[in-house]
């Protein structure tokens, strides 16, 4: 039975984007409906095993490896320990939800409301006007539409709400914003810090910035750093769309959400050429229903944006909303990269790593403001790392001693241990794109999405530098026995995807235009990842916030004008 319900507007996807198009355009006076694809989870109760001590982890704790395989094939890959049998319930299920690889490729995805704002690493940077100009300035992809100057002000209002901890460097290319006080460095961070900035004078080592609370903030308690924030934190000390922007929402009186509601196309009106309103499948049911609203934002990630553009055809957009020139899909992008490690000796006698829900960075120092004459590669990369002793949860898995010598062994600290990981900028390119693979359906008989992306040459000659600089450094801060480890070569697993529905001058060259609505459907906002024009060197989500918001501020103004 089909359903239809009229709005002010629609917001699609209730992760770090659509929670903040919620908040600002109820906050604006209008009636919002959210649609989530996954399941109901509530701040707090919703996070079932945030206080479940290791030894009553199911498993006990450890991975269900036939259980993984057979649902989670590629979700259970994530790095940084983001899937575990803490958080399994909020990653969606690979085997019922099949995408196609061309080439290798990594898909991760949550399946809940709040989307991947509860299992994001939180790390928050402005970007600075030379990865505005990018594009322009070296002719790889098309020139943004924005500046820094345009989002600087929606930065400030995104920090302002969101509360992010971390060090004013006075750094052009990489601006500072609005900080609570930064977490602390450990002992041979400082040391890091002091023996890199002591070589180099265009390198900083700064504390990363990251959105936990190191002060109460905004009726949010502060972070007791417990280092478990992906299981969901009930003090709300750091940014989720649950702990945050969802009940500014709900504060309003304005806001419906619709969980299990997967968004199959957006409907536009041939006669006016506005998008008129949008097509659910009942996860549960199947169902099918529509609702209407004056306005949309698609907010369903990256790709599950790109997903719902292309799958809305009509006659007059036969090959996808906004895809006038065969750009919707392409120009996909993310963040490469490679790592060093190395032990530090003579601290010795400072104990222990503590625990902190952040690492340090340092900023991008290449190719900044023109080509360094010796590199081979064009754009940069930043460092995000750490330095920290090991205990007892490593030493014991690496010893060979049992009973008393593994007793003894596992009470000592371990080494002192440095990290940089590089974070290398992808150069925008046509070929690297998403379509829609007809011929193999996937859930709720939806086509499969078909991934045909890689790294190329430009990448490669960057992650080269990049070894070297790394390897540089950690011996210049006294570093031994330095290994190098390939980090984020496969493409997908950074985690930071972005493009496919690129902001641009004209629908020539792109999809959105420079308030992220596409253009020739002005009702129609995105604001996710899929918006964004080239890479940059840092986290991408802050970005996506305060484009949110810009975009959410122009949407209602013109509304209230009667234009939408
Ligand atoms: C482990 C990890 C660490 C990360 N660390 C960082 C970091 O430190 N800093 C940083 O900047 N970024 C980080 N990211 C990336 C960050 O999570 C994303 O950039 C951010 O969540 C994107 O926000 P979004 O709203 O576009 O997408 P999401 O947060 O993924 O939300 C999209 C929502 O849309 C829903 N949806 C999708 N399709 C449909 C549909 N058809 N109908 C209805 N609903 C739909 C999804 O279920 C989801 O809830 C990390 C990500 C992960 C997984
Ligand atoms: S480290 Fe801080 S933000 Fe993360 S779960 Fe613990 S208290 Fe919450």
């Amino acid at each position: 039975m089909s359903k239809t319900t009229q709005f002010d507007a629609i917001v699609i996807g209730s992760g770090i984007t659509g929670g903040w198009a919620a908040k600002e355009l109820t906050e604006k006076g209008l009636k919002v409906l959210m649609l989530e694809r996954g399941a109901l989870v509530e701040h707090q109760k919703g996070y079932v095993h945030e206080f479940t001590p290791p030894w009553q982890a199911p498993n006990d704790g450890l991975p269900e490896r036939e259980l993984y395989a057979r649902e989670y094939e590629i979700q259970s890959k994530i790095e940084r320990g983001a899937f575990s049998w803490a958080n399994r319930h909020y990653w969606i299920n690979d085997r019922e939800n099949p995408y196609e690889q061309i080439k290798p490729f990594r898909w991760h995805r949550t399946n809940v409301l709040g989307g991947r704002s509860l299992t994001w690493g939180r790390q928050s940077y402005r970007w600075g006007n030379d990865d505005f100009l990018a594009n322009a300035r070296d002719g790889h992809g098309n020139d943004w539409p924005i500046r820094y100057a345009d989002l600087a002000p929606w930065y400030t209002h995104v920090e302002k709400f969101i509360g992010v901890s971390g060090q004013p460097e006075g750094l052009e290319h990489f601006p500072d914003g609005h900080y609570l006080p930064p977490m602390e460095m450990t002992a041979l961070e400082r040391a890091l810090k002091q023996r890199i900035e002591g070589k180099w004078q265009d390198r900083r080592v700064t504390i990363g910035r990251v959105a936990n609370l190191t002060v109460p903030h905004n009726g949010r308690g502060q972070c007791q750093n417990r280092n478990i924030c992906n299981r969901g934190c009930s003090f709300g000390a750091y940014f989720s769309t649950l702990s945050s922007t969802l009940p500014a929402a709900q504060k309003t009186g304005r806001l419906t959400v619709r969980t299990d509601s997967v968004v199959e196309a957006i409907d536009v009106d041939p006669k006016t050429r506005k998008a008129s309103g949008v097509r659910v499948i009942d996860a549960k049911t199947g169902q099918r229903a529509s609702f209407k609203a004056r306005v949309i934002f698609l907010c369903a990630s990256t790709y599950g944006s790109l997903q719902v553009l292309l799958q809305s055809r009509s006659a007059l957009h036969p090959n996808g909303i906004g895809n006038h020139s065969d750009v919707l899909g392409r120009y996909l992008i993310d963040h490469h990269g490679v790592a060093a490690f190395g032990e530090i000796k003579g601290f010795e006698d400072r104990n222990y790593k503590g625990r902190r829900a952040t690492g340090i960075l340092v900023p991008r120092f290449r190719n900044v403001g023109g080509q360094d004459a010796d590199a081979d590669f064009t754009r940069g990369y930043g460092f995000q790392g750490g330095a920290m002793r090991d205990d007892w949860t490593n030493t014991a898995a690496l010893t060979d001693d049992f009973g008393a010598g593994m007793k003894h062994s596992i009470a000592r600290p371990g080494k002192w241990m440095a990290f940089l990981g590089a974070f290398g900028e992808q150069l925008p390119q046509a070929h690297n794109r998403v379509v829609l693979n007809e011929k193999k359906p996937g859930n709720y008989g939806l086509p499969q999405l078909s991934f045909d992306v890689a790294y190329g040459e430009n990448e490669r000659k960057m992650a080269v530098d990049a070894g070297k600089q790394a390897e540089q450094m950690l011996k210049a801060a006294g570093a031994e026995r330095v290994q190098l480890v390939p980090s984020r070569a496969l493409p997908g697993v950074s985690i930071h995807e972005m493009g496919g529905a690129r902001m641009g001058h004209n629908p020539a060259e792109s999809v959105l235009n420079g308030r992220n609505q596409v253009h020739g459907v002005p009702n129609l906002f995105v604001t996710d990842g899929s918006a964004m024009a080239s890479s940059g060197t840092v986290n991408p989500s802050l970005t996506y916030m305060a484009l949110t918001a810009r975009a959410v501020d122009f949407a209602v103004a013109e509304f209230k004008a009667g234009r939408l």
